[in-house]
């Protein structure tokens, strides 16, 4: 962003100088020349200031938010036997089309793209997001042959486990201090009438965020290690 040139609409530089030279009689070019400089300079500044103040302030910030999302994700990925997805986990933040919404609506306390919803009506950051990240219920609809309608799809287990670490997560760094164990389930809890995700899928999250409320950590990551040992299926 920083480095992006800001060219003038009028193209009163280089254009203008042209035409100055080919007809040296037209003075009314030449009189107008520097104010129109001027104020396409100023105008050049005022936009590079901005770009800069975008840069600076939230930059850095938006780059720690996601960097201490992607190490406690990947922690809790490898409490649950799910190492690789920890690692690979929404890499697709550092891409352009993420970051630079996320600098844009940086907010400490909620996702940026609630911030470029409020401006544009939906998240372009959001949709890049969800269709490349398995791990989110929304990549898994699909048109559906019987119903002739788009119907979520049963997500396989590793990947609503990596939901389950997401969440957890995510739950920690917005939340802050007043996390506690119970704080992922009450938030599934509220979206519960806003959610479309495939009732089994939907089951077997809750499941375990209920058992993270009442059990704690380490039990519920010793429960998932065992059910991935015994299970391929929910
Ligand atoms: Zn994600």
């Amino acid at each position: 962003m920083g480095n992006k040139k800001y060219r003038c609409d009028c193209r009163c530089t280089k254009k203008r100088n042209k035409d100055v030279e080919d007809n040296p009689a037209d003075n009314s070019s030449v009189k107008k020349r520097p104010v129109l400089k001027r104020a396409c300079n100023e105008a050049g500044l005022m936009l590079k200031k901005q770009a800069e103040k975008i840069d600076s302030s939230n930059f850095m910030k938006h780059l720690r938010t996601i960097n201490r999302h992607k190490k406690l994700v990947f922690i809790h990925c490898l409490k649950a036997g799910i190492p690789v997805q920890g690692l690979l986990h929404d890499l697709s933040k550092y891409s352009p089309s993420e970051f630079v919404y996320g600098i844009k609506y940086y907010s400490g306390e909620r996702s940026p793209n609630e911030g470029e919803r409020e401006d544009y009506g939906y998240s372009k950051a959001w949709m890049h997001h969800k269709g490349r990240n398995k791990h989110h219920f929304e990549y898994w609809t699909d048109y559906n042959l019987e119903a002739h309608k788009v119907m979520p799809v049963k997500m396989p287990l590793n990947y609503v486990i990596e939901m389950f670490c997401d969440r957890v997560a995510a739950g920690k760094v917005y939340k802050g201090s007043a996390y506690t164990d119970a704080s992922p389930y009450e938030y599934f809890d509220k979206g519960r009438s806003r959610r479309t995700i495939h009732q089994e899928t939907s089951d077997f999250l809750e499941k375990l965020l209920k058992m993270l409320a009442e059990n704690g950590e380490k039990f519920t990551f010793a429960y998932i290690r065992d059910y991935r040992k015994k299970h391929k299926d929910y």
